[in-house]
């Protein structure tokens, strides 16, 4: 996820008629090899299932090149043509069913030379390579020596000269596979939120453990030379250090970290947890290791000592998280459309940059990997840092402010984190998030920010109120929990949130402050000012779905008639449809799409032995976002959307080709069916015209997952995001008292930026037939799913 400038794939045009190579006897079929390389991470099944499957649709054929570089120089039995159905059932597995291996004859000529004309021999003159940053460099050393090493082949006879001609170059698209995060030309490779899954399972188990024996616990993660895994599990994790190697601590590091342990758990903390990243260093290049680090926690710490804890192997390892699923499937669709144009185009790396795929030209990503290994090993770390993108410098920043207990403040002298004394380096935001304080004008008394929740519960709401609570308590800033959602509003309760008390909010499910689908009615708003008056509140922060922001709305039109409702009121989106505007993706959007894409994995094991047709009802109420995600995800065969309509002309198409499907060697089907996709063609009227057309061939059953998917510990992802919001919200909430404004407003994520929407255009921006955003970015997937995942019975 080092930043360089990344192109956006061009236009993804579909080749017209089928993907051709032009041989000496005319156009044969495009031949796409496919190899997974160096280290391995979860979801590269995806990607090698989307590139198979893709190449078949477009009209190419595929070949497995197995065990990496070391398949392709030995070539035989390791390169083999690969079907539809052969990359069936990969997609809930980790590691890669290619098989990898770290190969030394391909890093000389010879190597290459003997895997070029195994390639060529066989047709193959398009490779997808899925790996790490090694695997690509050997991938374009390839094709720029392909011309010259074919030239050799044929001068020792190993290739014929009709060979030559008909593949005169090489063409190849890299997909980063790593658990590491630490490519350039993508902000996610594949496998690291997996990774992150891992972790944070780890830590949320250590955290209970730590609590009832008032331990600490010392945590090593990988990461040789990014710390984006540590960083991240330190935020998702709610941890009370990190130690990077981005973001070398000063000098005198230990004392700073001993005393902030201390005073954490003189705030009240029984557990404490520090991250140390594998390659972690201090300011002269020292390796800080994480034995070393227990060791001075046990002596310095005192009470029961601390434990290290080695997570190793187990973070490649485990069931792809749902984002390594549909993440890769995107890009290996991308990438074998890619390598099945035409023309000399440069070796690409296929990225993904806020949900879109981006092309970066393969030399360039590599020259910015070796650049920010370079900055960082001259001591160069804001350069490096810089280059791990903006999510890493902002959460460098929160994480500071996240775990700073308030008694550090004062009690040893210390004004706040800097970029000096912060343990994880990056400037501190001021607690008030990104842009916050900006001409702040001091206030005479400590702020308090009101916050409640609104509409269903969403995993992650606990952790957006953790995140207010610490955050804002670096800038002095007191959050009140109205406890009760919008009638608690009206007649409280309210109370004060402790720093100490939020701790555990950051994995905690469900909504601890209560969450109810009720908007505020009009004529109740003079009661909500009495509650703002008597709580001196300066400001509101409603979480949640859309009774949230329309009870925004009704106080934002409120505040002509009652002065006390004339205050900032914040929005922030929290709900597992992910139906709201102004944002790409709300709180609680990937828990619910990972709780519902594991039943389906569960689901499917369950009748490993049967045919049969499964009818999948999801929630999501009038978006299609979950059922449509969970389908790309789970590698259903169709999906129902509220955005589509379904007719009677298309189940009986589908019903037809479920059928031939079955007559085939087809075992299962699964089709998904979002909530509110259809009044009349409800699940059970879906399972029983498949049930119908079956006969003898499959059985039906239908599921409905029902509210198994608003519960849940909250994703990595989604306490990531609910953190990142947390601090737009604030620091919206300090520009607006600063500027003396008040209003409505809803903060998102748009594009991997904050963003922040008055309220006028919350029903500008709704689809007026629907509740659903009238712009949604992932519609655009429905194709790939037609592609990878939609097609019915193929050879
Ligand atoms: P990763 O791809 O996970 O970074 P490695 O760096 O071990 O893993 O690379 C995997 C394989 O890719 C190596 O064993 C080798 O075959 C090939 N490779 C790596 N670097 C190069 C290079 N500079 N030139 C040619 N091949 C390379």
């Amino acid at each position: 996820m080092t930043s360089t400038q990344p192109r956006p794939p061009s236009g993804h045009p579909a080749p017209v008629g089928p993907a051709r190579a032009s041989g000496a006897d005319g156009p044969r079929p495009a031949r796409v090899g496919i190899l997974t390389s160096g280290g391995d991470s979860q979801g590269m099944n995806a990607a090698v299932r989307a590139v198979v499957r893709t190449t078949l649709t477009l009209g190419g054929e595929a070949f497995a090149v197995h065990e990496g570089w070391a398949g392709a120089v030995a070539g035989g039995a390791q390169i083999r043509q690969l079907g539809w159905d052969d990359v069936a059932g990969v997609l809930h597995r980790g590691g890669t069913v290619l098989g990898t291996a770290r190969c030394a004859e391909f890093r000389d000529r010879a190597g290459r030379r003997a895997a070029a004309g195994n390639l060529v021999r066989r047709g193959i003159d398009r490779l997808v390579v899925i790996g790490g940053d090694g695997s690509l460099r050997g991938a374009e050393e390839l094709r720029r020596e392909w011309p010259t090493l074919l030239d050799e082949l044929v001068a020792s006879g190993e290739v014929s000269g009709h060979d030559r001609l008909s593949h005169p170059r090489l063409r190849v698209a890299g997909l980063v596979g790593s658990i590491d995060n630490d490519m350039a030309g993508t902000e996610m490779t594949i496998g690291a939120d997996s990774a992150l899954h891992r972790i944070c399972a780890a830590l949320d188990g250590l955290r209970s453990t730590a609590a009832s024996h008032q331990r600490t616990f010392v945590v090593e993660v990988m990461g040789r030379h990014c710390g984006y895994l540590a960083l991240m599990a330190a935020v998702a994790g709610g941890a009370d250090a990190a130690l990077v190697p981005e973001a070398p601590p000063a000098e005198g590091w230990q004392d700073l970290l001993v005393r902030r342990l201390q005073a954490s758990r003189a705030a009240g903390l029984r557990d404490l947890i520090v991250i140390v990243a594998e390659g972690a260093v201090d300011r002269l290049g020292r390796p800080v290791r994480s034995a070393d680090v227990g060791t001075l926690l046990t002596e310095r710490l005192g009470g029961e000592g601390s434990r290290v804890t080695v997570l190793g192997h187990v973070q490649r390892g485990g069931r792809p998280s749902a984002y390594d699923r549909w993440m890769p499937t995107l890009l290996g669709h991308a990438a074998a459309q890619e390598v099945l144009g035409d023309g000399d185009l440069p070796a690409v790396v296929v990225g993904v940059r806020s949900n879109r795929v981006t092309l970066t030209p393969l030399p360039e990503a590599v020259r910015a990997v070796d650049a920010v290994r370079e900055a960082a090993e001259k001591g160069d770390f804001d350069v490096a840092r810089a280059a791990r993108g903006r999510s890493f410098a902002t959460l460098s920043a929160s994480l500071e402010d996240l775990c700073t207990p308030p008694g550090l403040l004062g009690a040893v002298g210390e004004e706040r984190p800097t970029a000096a004394t912060a343990l994880v380096g990056g400037a501190s935001t001021g607690g008030q998030g990104p842009g916050g304080g900006d001409g702040a004008q001091p206030v005479p008394r400590a702020r308090r920010v009101g916050v409640l929740h609104a509409g269903g519960p969403a995993p992650g709401m606990n952790a957006v109120v953790r995140a207010l609570v610490r955050s804002a308590a670096v800038g002095g800033t007191r959050v009140v929990g109205v406890v009760g959602s919008v009638p608690a509003l009206v007649s409280g309760p309210v109370r004060e949130l402790g720093w100490a008390e939020v701790d555990d909010w950051i994995d905690l499910p469900g909504a601890e402050l209560g969450s109810r689908r009720t908007v505020l009615r009009a004529e109740d708003a003079g009661r909500v000012a009495a509650t703002v008056a008597e709580h001196r509140l300066d400001a509101l922060v409603l979480v949640g779905g859309i009774e949230a922001y329309r009870s925004a709305a009704v106080l934002d039109a409120a505040a002509a008639q009652h002065p006390a409702l004339r205050l900032p009121t914040v929005c922030l989106p929290a709900a597992i449809d992910n139906n709201l505007p102004g944002t790409d993706l709300s709180v609680g959007a990937d828990t619910a799409l990972n709780t519902v894409v594991e039943a389906l994995d569960r689901l499917r094991s369950s009748a490993s032995a049967a045919r049969r047709c499964f009818v999948v009802e999801t929630m999501g109420g009038p978006c299609g976002y979950l059922p449509m995600m969970a389908g790309m995800a789970a590698g259903a065969e169709r999906v129902y959307l509220p955005e589509d309509r379904i007719t009677i002309h298309r189940l009986a198409r589908d019903a037809g080709q479920m059928t031939e499907a079955f007559a085939g060697d087809r075992t299962q089907w699964l089709a998904i069916r979002g909530d509110q996709s259809s009044a009349s063609y409800t699940a059970d009227v879906l399972a029983r015209i498949f049930e119908q057309e079956g006969g003898d061939l499959f059985d039906v059953r239908q599921t409905v997952l029902g509210h198994v998917q608003q519960g849940g510990v909250p994703t990595p992802f989604d306490r990531l995001l609910a953190t990142r919001l947390a601090q737009v919200a604030l620091a919206e909430v300090d520009r607006r008292l600063a500027a003396g404004q008040s209003g409505a407003c809803l903060v998102g994520e748009v594009g991997g930026r904050p963003t922040v929407t008055p309220i006028d255009r919350l029903e500008v921006e709704l689809d007026d037939r629907a509740d659903r955003p009238r712009r949604q970015w992932w519609l655009e997937l429905r194709t790939v799913h037609e592609r990878v995942g939609g097609r019915a019975a193929r050879a």
